[in-house]
């Protein structure tokens, strides 16, 4: 029987892998994520659903979220007993059954130092930066037992239907926290030379190989470049590589950090695939496939990896949960279809680490498969959507999608509202993807697209729609200071899209997500960074190629000058920039930093002048000689045309920042208008 042909666009992507006693349908992994439904009640169930539709959606092979091996590896659901292993084969029977050819391999994950109870683990009892508390330093018996309970674990996981485990030795986890000597002090044959501190990791692939025979897949997460001062140097790296090769791991994953690393590897303003070429560096020496991963989103890039001899395999965790159908989408010449992941982590990893459910902002059904559904209306209504923001497109969308005729309304030449403000900012450039998304449903489900009209209630009377939804969106609050009214003050509107001119010296009133983006704007100078890998690793102190410890021992990060002085204000006393986003925040925090722009609490805006900004800070009378004073003080429901409506007495939903403006983000809006579409 002749091979198949390759595919015309991406031949590497859907190319199959042999694996000796078995084999890859196709390149594309979806990465382990924790969902936080394990620990949920149903939650097998749940990830059963959720890991179905990736698998109609045409992934190769699936890594679940990290299971912890025994109490001490850490949060919830743990797989130690063949009670645990029969609860997880609702979610292996569901996949083989939906693809038989689709692999799902389980994640053992031991947290080590990271782990949230008190009596947590490590090689040493040195407390991470990110951790909350101080592990207890392992003896000769304790680290027998976790490596037994690793091999346990795995056995179970064979028994449970699972195609293999993942093995994770990076992350600042148990057992990557044996690599480094800053967190193994041990003068035992567990710690010192590195040959010692490898034992761990080495032994545990050793035994879990033993306990699960020689045709179960076993994958190694390996720290390619970890991200610390004094980390793992390059030889360490494939010496450990080599030895897990050796012990008769099937696949080598390469990871680029420890959570307490100060280096940004997944946020929006990291360059697509910025970290593969240290994947290829490390294949080069070795005969096993190896996986990359970090900021893969769309399939050019993943195929452009893979040209690059960079991998063998592509994992993808977030954009899974944006699109399920990612790869279905992409073999079928659809790519433009894809609902891409922006990389803003807002509802998947900063609600995983606040110990929520995870979902995803432009797909709010991620992990919610059970529960929201769009089915094909058995009732086709006209349903009027004014305003084309985040919340009007969502659920134009998902109403066109069920079958209504939607006709969708924008005051504006161009469909996004605010989406097209943040688009601007350097380092968001992913925004406009979700755009480019958009304008394709419109096309797609025939959508009636009405822009540059301003609508009114009696305009909507006149069409007599069966719905009407108001999604008009925000006002930018006016702040009652003296002076506002003065020529030096100007909107975060008119400073975006360069309506107004912004001087040398700027204050900015309102330090949210809108005053960061804002500041970030008019520091900015040269090149994004988000798009081009070599000024991103200039920024952040990172040398790919020569690969001091950790990628970053010594390097200096190299900050281009401000192009402005600025100062960052608010009212509340607490550290300005705390609402910002839990994985996110330290990022945007510290390029700022970088660029001197100075960041002030407890300010009482007093007047504005041609002298500048009066204030008071923590008290103290302040005047900052400033030529421009931007606001940035948050925002008000658009709500005139919902109230006209109702004046008129027609019915209308009001969603998005119409609906509630504070704390209003794009996650919420997308939400909201999802869910009600779904009504329809
Ligand atoms: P809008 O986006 O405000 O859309 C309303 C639309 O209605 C507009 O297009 C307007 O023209 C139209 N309209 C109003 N009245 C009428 C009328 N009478 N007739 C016809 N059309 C009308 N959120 C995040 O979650 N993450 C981020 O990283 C993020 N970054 C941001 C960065 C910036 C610089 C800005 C400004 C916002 C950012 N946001 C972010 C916030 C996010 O964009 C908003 O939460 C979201 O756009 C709100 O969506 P919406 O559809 O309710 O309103
Ligand atoms: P915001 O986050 O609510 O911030 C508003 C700022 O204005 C605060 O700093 C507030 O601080 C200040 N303020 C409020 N009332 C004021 C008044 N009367 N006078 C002076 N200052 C006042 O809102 P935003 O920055 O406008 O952002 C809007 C939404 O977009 C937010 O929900 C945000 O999540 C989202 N967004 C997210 C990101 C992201 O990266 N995730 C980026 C941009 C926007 P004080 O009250 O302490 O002064
Ligand atoms: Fe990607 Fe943001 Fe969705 Fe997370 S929430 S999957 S980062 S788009």
């Amino acid at each position: 029987m002749s091979a198949p042909s390759p595919h015309p666009r991406y031949p590497l992507l859907f190319a199959p892998l042999d694996l000796g006693f078995t084999r890859l349908k196709n390149r594309i992994l979806m990465g382990s994520m924790h969902t936080g439904l394990e620990d949920t009640e149903g939650g097998f169930e749940r990830l059963a659903a959720y890991f179905t539709e990736r698998v109609h959606g045409g992934v190769g092979m699936i890594m679940t979220g990290g299971i912890p091996p025994n109490a001490e590896g850490g949060f919830g659901a743990r797989l130690s007993t063949p009670e645990e292993a029969a609860r997880h084969r609702v979610v292996t029977d569901a996949v083989h059954r939906a693809d038989p050819g689709v692999k799902i391999c389980m994640q053992i994950l031991h947290m080590g130092a990271l782990a949230r109870q008190p009596d947590c683990v490590a090689p040493s009892a040195v407390k991470s930066r990110v951790g909350l508390h101080t592990p207890q330093a392992l003896d000769e018996a304790g680290i027998q037992k976790q490596l037994d309970d690793h091999a346990r674990c795995a056995a179970l996981a064979r028994e449970a239907g699972y195609d293999g485990v993942e093995l994770i030795g990076s992350g600042g986890y148990l057992v990557s926290s044996f690599l480094v000597a800053k967190t193994n002090l041990r003068t035992d044959r567990w710690g010192g030379s590195f040959e010692n501190r490898m034992r761990f990791p080495v032994e545990l692939i050793r035994r879990v190989r033993r306990a699960v025979g020689p045709d179960f897949l076993v994958v190694f997460r390996i720290p390619a470049m970890d991200m610390l001062e004094g980390g793992m140097s390059r030889e360490e790296v494939v010496a450990l590589a080599l030895a897990a090769q050796e012990e008769g791991v099937n696949i080598l994953s390469t990871h680029f950090c420890w959570h307490e690393s100060p280096v940004p590897t997944i946020a929006t303003m990291v360059p697509r695939a910025a970290f593969t070429s240290v994947s290829g560096r490390l294949r080069s020496v070795l005969r096993i496939p190896v996986i990359t991963s970090n900021r893969i989103n769309m399939p050019d890039v993943a195929e452009a990896v893979l040209a690059r001899g960079d991998a063998d395999i592509v994992s993808l965790a977030r954009p899974m949960l944006a699109d399920p159908e990612f790869a279905r989408k992409a073999r079928e010449g659809r790519e433009d279809e894809i609902n891409t992941c922006i990389a803003c982590n807002q509802a998947c990893l900063d609600q995983s680490f606040k110990g929520q459910e995870v979902s995803c902002l432009v797909n709010p059904r991620a992990c919610n498969e059970t529960t929201l559904h769009y089915p094909p209306t058995t009732r086709p209504r006209r349903i009027a959507v004014v305003g084309a923001g985040p919340a009007g497109l969502a659920c134009a969308t998902v109403a066109a999608e069920r079958g209504h005729r939607v006709t969708l309304f924008d005051a504006a030449s161009e469909i996004g509202g605010q989406f097209n403000l943040a688009k601007r900012i350097p380092g968001k450039e992913e925004f406009h993807e979700t755009l480019r998304y958009y304008r394709r449903m419109i096309e797609l489900h025939r959508i009636e697209l009405r822009l540059d009209t301003h609508v009114d209630a009696a305009s909507l009377r006149s069409q007599g729609f069966d719905e009407v939804v108001v999604a008009t969106g925000i006002v930018p609050r006016r702040p009652e200071i003296e002076g506002i009214g003065h020529a030096k003050v100007v909107g975060y509107i008119d400073a975006l899209t360069g309506r107004r001119p912004i001087g040398e010296r700027v204050a900015i009133i309102g330090a949210g997500g809108i005053g960061f983006d804002v500041a970030e704007f008019i520091t900015h100078s040269g090149p994004s960074s988000a798009l081009h890998v070599d000024e991103f690793a200039r920024e952040w102190g990172i040398d790919f190629e020569r690969h001091p410890r950790g990628g970053v021992s010594g390097v200096r990060p190299q900050v281009r000058p401000a192009a402005r002085s600025v100062v960052l204000l608010q009212r509340k006393t607490e550290p300005v920039g705390k609402g910002l986003g839990r994985t996110t925040g330290w990022t945007h925090r510290a390029t700022l930093h970088k660029r001197g722009v100075r960041m002030l609490n407890g300010v009482d805006y007093r007047r504005i002048d041609d002298a500048g900004l009066h204030a008071t800070v923590q008290g103290e009378p302040k005047l900052f000689e400033v030529d421009t004073v931007i606001v940035c003080a948050g925002q008000l429901p658009a709500r005139g045309l919902y109230e006209a409506l109702r004046k008129e007495g027609i019915a209308a939903t009001c969603i998005g920042g119409a609906f509630e403006a504070g704390e209003l983000d794009a996650r919420r809006a997308i939400d909201q208008a999802s869910r009600l579409a779904a009504t329809f």
